[in-house]
């Protein structure tokens, strides 16, 4: 570890700054120079539950303030996200590589979510119907849990955990965020923000750590709701775990996104459109395409012909500097195991048109793998069925349409994927039939906006609800229905029976 590192990224709990009680911590990298930059709480057992105590402590009295309270704290806080966006896209390019268009990019698409909190007086309105019987009537609202858990990824610094807490909050949650301990001081800097904005002290804690840290959260009584975004295998056991202790559990997991370029499609735009979707942010997104499904041979040549030059074109390198379209990985270990999947891609026999494991001398400190592409992949490789989650496109040669629908609706994730054509009948039957959560029409990354909502399918999403958007809402709230009646004074006498023609 370098000798001049000396910050410490703690946790917030009860709105003060706490150190580690163990004393646990983890290095934070800057993964372009691949230096050790500070280093991270590591949060006990112990600082788990005094999170969550003190956001169980913070309930009543939050659940109970006016909407019209609580939806000014949101105000304020999309107020002093934008105060303070240089500085939050400062820390995602610092910790997590991002370079700093699509730092501020990802930022605004968690800002949309705050946007969309504010509203939240229009989606717990709930229903009301007036004499469901002679002088009853029925209503119905939406409650918040209590003691909501959020688990993030190192992929999005400040979008991810943008999607869970202000929807939870707003609604009248108190919150525990427990981030990557790989990129903790935006998220930590975001929450500080939230209590600038108002928000009472232990209704929003964070707690870094790591798997010890999320274990005592899962299993701990108070918390109701675990939402979590990460890898398939941690994500199908934290369903596992917090489902068992009864907790209600959306797991957002890994995935493998298709994009099907049909022959009619003008392959100049497929061809840019993929470029953008498969290596912006080194791949490192769980909406990145990484599988180009080309209907017919003639597409396929015609697509690769086109990306061969782009690709030789693509700058990549450290965020500060100017025109780089893509960063290094997050980790040593994963660029690493990148390596490792492109190795196993030309010993499995798919071919290497241009292959990312060399890097530039000025680049060779930090994680960085090239921009990498192969052709004629098949479905049984490790590049097909793997998230590689880097820079690398496979390209599967499919014969026809049925083909290449076939083989994206078999894979096990089912997070995005697209579809390329000029043919409106190809694509209403794509959108109608594949077995994916989230689809694009001539769109690479078919990300929903904040008002809608996002969530794959099959091993993308463990779970029943999809995140933020009015999923979010439904999964940070309990319906609860009130069945009515002010007597008039006439009494009828006791009934042992339901009633018919909605007599009560
Ligand atoms: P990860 O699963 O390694 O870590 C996610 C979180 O879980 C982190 O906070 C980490 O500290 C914690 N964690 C790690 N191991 C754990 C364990 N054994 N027990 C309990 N907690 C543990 O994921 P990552 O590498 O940070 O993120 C990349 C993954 O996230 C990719 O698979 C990507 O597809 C996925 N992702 C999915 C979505 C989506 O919406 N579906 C969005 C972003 C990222």
């Amino acid at each position: 570890m370098d000798s001049e590192v000396t910050t410490i990224v703690p946790h917030l709990i009860g709105g003060e700054r706490v150190s580690p009680s163990g004393g646990r911590t983890g290095p934070v990298y800057n993964p372009a120079l691949g230096r050790v930059v500070r280093e991270v709480a590591l949060g006990s057992a112990e600082d788990a539950r005094k999170a969550v105590a003190a956001s169980a402590e913070a309930f009543p009295e939050w659940s109970g303030r006016s909407l019209a309270q609580r939806v000014q704290v949101m105000f304020k806080f999309r107020e002093l996200l934008i105060r303070h966006r240089d500085e939050l896209v400062e820390l995602i390019c610092e910790e997590h590589g991002k370079v700093p268009e699509d730092a501020r990019g990802s930022l605004t698409r968690g800002l949309e979510v705050v946007e969309f909190a504010c509203g939240i007086p229009q989606m717990l309105k709930g229903e009301y119907s007036s004499q469901v019987a002679g002088g009853v009537d029925s209503f119905s609202q939406r409650q918040p849990l209590g003691v909501c858990v959020g688990i993030t990824p190192f992929n999005f610094p400040a979008m991810v955990p943008l999607w869970m807490f202000p929807i939870a909050i707003a609604c009248g949650n108190t919150f525990v965020l427990k981030p990557s301990e790989q990129v903790p001081s935006c998220p930590l800097r975001m929450a500080e923000l939230m209590r600038e904005a108002g928000l009472p002290e232990g209704v929003l804690n964070v707690v870094n750590g790591d798997k010890t840290t999320v274990e005592a959260l899962l299993t701990a009584p108070e918390v109701q709701a675990v939402s979590f975004v990460g890898s398939t295998a941690v994500g199908e056991q934290i369903y596992r775990t917090a489902t068992s202790h009864g907790k209600r559990v959306q797991a957002l997991c890994g995935a493998k996104n298709h994009m099907l370029v049909m022959p009619d499609a003008d392959m100049d735009q497929a061809a840019d459109a993929v470029l953008g979707a498969a290596y912006g942010s080194a791949g490192e997104r769980c909406m990145a395409v990484s599988v180009l499904v080309t209907v017919g041979d003639d597409t396929a040549d015609a697509l690769t012909e086109r990306l061969l030059p782009r690709l030789d074109a693509l700058k990549y390198g450290p965020a500060e500097r100017q025109g780089c379209e893509m960063g290094p990985l997050i980790s040593a270990k994963a660029r690493d195991r990148v390596a490792d999947c492109i190795a196993s891609g030309v010993e499995q026999g798919a071919t290497l048109l241009r292959d990312g494991r060399e890097v530039p001398g000025d680049l060779a400190n930090g994680f960085f793998i090239g921009p990498t592409l192969f052709d004629h992949v098949g479905t049984d490789m490790r590049i097909y069925r793997e998230e590689i989650f880097g820079p690398v496109l496979s390209v599967v040669r499919a014969p026809d349409y049925a083909t290449g629908l076939k083989l994206i609706s078999d894979h096990e994730y089912g997070n995005g994927c697209a579809i390329f054509t000029r043919d409106g009948d190809a694509a209403r039957d794509f959108c109608a039939r594949v077995q994916i959560g989230m689809v694009g029409v001539n769109v690479p990354i078919p990300v929903p906006l904040a008002f809608h909502s996002f969530g794959g399918w099959k091993r993308s999403l463990f779970g029943d609800h999809a995140i933020h958007g009015p999923e979010g809402v439904r999964f940070y709230t309990r319906l609860k229905t009130v069945t009515a009646r002010w007597p008039s004074g006439i009494r009828s006498g006791a009934v042992f029976n339901f009633k018919a023609g909605g007599e009560h």
